[in-house]
């Protein structure tokens, strides 16, 4: 069976070998984002000059024999909560509307080192808050799959993109599932690093103790090629601690033959009959390659959606007040006094469910709830993080569905936000405990929407999942990827 092929490396061939010119790739790409994305409302902004200027640029290094990196004249998306100098960055949100940045995000600047092809900034739930991309004040991106369906969220914009191939890869952020989930939902692979692995510095803050800035991409492969490259020990944010020297390229193909592969019964509660199915069938795949199944509990796994809430909101409502209609963004046109100003610009430039964090947060967070909300929140993540810590005692890696459920319909989320709440249940405990999770596509429901699943591994184990996550790839690719037949035909 033929080794599933890397799309970053066959392009980087074509490019190198002269097949194609990184020109003639990038206008490939952005005919085909002219073409697809009115429908797909993937991208809020295309920036074809930047990509254009970068195209020729890299033509005139392979005309002159240079040593390119992977990565070089390879058209890609950054999230718009990704800083990038002199472009708009606007997290989608109207607060944040005609905000260029005066500085790049670390992450863009080794991209952008490595020769990366900015095809344009792409949707996202307004500040990252959200499941369905649906609160961005563009309207949400839709499903390549199926445009009655979301893309997921936050970072949908990214996975709709990469999923619908106008984009070959993107980088996301995910606080409590934003890479994973849209990935999931579009069928592709989303990688939410280790909590410091990737710098932060320049992405637009939702919950600074959570949120990490990952690849969404079509292959395991070009996951471990964007993660290696971002994956730099930054200065700039105090968090920062890099990869640690680990190339997860260099085991991605390593044998799994004795490997524990954990799963927790928890996990399997009140999901989906489907993606349960999908799960244990996943369990056979990696049977049959070696690996040993190993259950084991995970009790604090149910505290974890009232704690995410909690801390995060609490997190939001700090970072969020840095919008007072003075330094960034939106100011309202008329009001009476200064007071008056930053409380309309507030309330006229904050989305209903922005709004709705900051106030539970600031709620968690006053003198007299304190210690019944935020402190015991704080004690049981530390239950949390040593429930996970026990189980990595047992086990290399843990499975677990990505999504108790595949892609809802558009408009739901939107209806009873609440509801959607509860579908981060997968996804959230792996941020509060600052633990690497990758998703891959491991099935499809009745309706043909992808279900996808994560492994899950140790602090700054990225190298161990990537690899158990490529061999799954490896044996399952013909019947789990399919393509949603939109965008540039690879
Ligand atoms: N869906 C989760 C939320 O609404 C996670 C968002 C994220 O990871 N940015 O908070």
């Amino acid at each position: 069976m033929a080794e599933v092929k890397s799309r970053i490396r066959t392009l980087h061939t074509m490019l190198t070998d002269k097949e194609i010119s990184c020109k003639e790739l990038t206008e490939t790409y952005l005919r085909s984002i002219a073409e697809v994305n009115k429908n797909l409302n993937a991208y809020v902004n295309v920036t074809e000059d930047v990509a254009l200027t970068t195209a020729e640029k890299i033509d005139k290094q392979i005309a002159s024999g240079e040593n390119l990196p992977l990565l070089a004249g390879i058209p890609m998306t950054l999230k718009d909560n990704i800083s990038t100098n002199g472009i708009e960055t606007t997290c989608c949100s109207k607060i944040l509307q005609g905000y260029k940045p005066i500085y790049n995000a670390t992450v863009w600047n080794i991209l952008q080192n490595n020769g990366a092809v900015l095809l344009g900034k792409t949707n996202m739930d307004e500040f990252a808050m959200g499941s369905s991309c649906e609160t961005s004040c563009f309207g949400g991106a839709k499903n390549p799959h199926n445009l009655g369906y979301v893309a997921g969220g936050s970072s949908g914009g990214v996975a709709s993109a990469v999923g619908g191939n106008i984009a070959v890869y993107g980088l996301g952020s995910d606080t409590g599932g934003s890479i994973r989930q849209p990935a999931s939902f579009c069928g592709i692979v989303g990688l939410k690093p280790t909590y410091g692995s990737v710098s932060r510095y320049g992405l637009i803050a939702y919950a600074s103790g959570f949120d990490q800035i990952g690849p969404i991409t079509t292959t395991v492969e070009d996951t471990a090629i964007v993660y290696d490259t971002i994956s730099e020990y930054d200065i700039m944010d105090s968090t920062s601690q890099g990869n640690k020297g680990v190339k997860t390229l260099d085991t991605l193909r390593n044998d799994i033959k004795g490997m524990k592969i954990g799963i927790a019964k928890e996990y399997l509660e009140g999901i989906r009959e489907d993606v349960k199915e999908a799960i244990l069938n996943a369990c056979k795949v990696y049977e049959s390659l070696g690996a040993e199944i190993v259950y084991f509990d995970l009790p604090a796994l149910k505290y974890s959606l009232p704690v995410y809430y909690i801390l995060a909101c609490a997190e939001a409502s700090s970072n969020l007040g840095r919008y007072d209609g003075i330094r960034y963004g939106y100011k309202t046109p008329s009001y009476r006094d200064v007071n008056d100003m930053i409380c309309k610009t507030r309330s006229e430039g904050f989305g209903s469910e922005v709004k709705r964090r900051i106030m539970l947060g600031t709620y968690v967070l006053s003198a007299g709830y304190y210690d019944a909300y935020y402190k015991k929140a704080q004690n049981l993540r530390g239950t949390i993080v040593r429930e996970f810590k026990n189980a990595f005692e047992k086990v290399d890696v843990i499975l677990a569905p990505t999504v108790p459920m595949t892609a809802f319909e558009t408009g739901k989320a939107v209806s009873d936000p609440i509801e959607t709440y509860l579908t981060d249940i997968c996804t959230v405990p792996i941020n509060i405990a600052g633990l690497p999770a990758v998703s891959v596509p491991c099935g499809f429901d009745g309706k043909g929407m992808p279900i996808g699943m994560q492994l899950i591994g140790k602090n700054f184990d990225e190298a161990k999942i990537l690899n158990v996550a490529w061999q799954y790839e490896n044996v399952t690719h013909d019947t789990m990827f399919r393509s949603a037949e939109m965008g540039v035909k690879s």
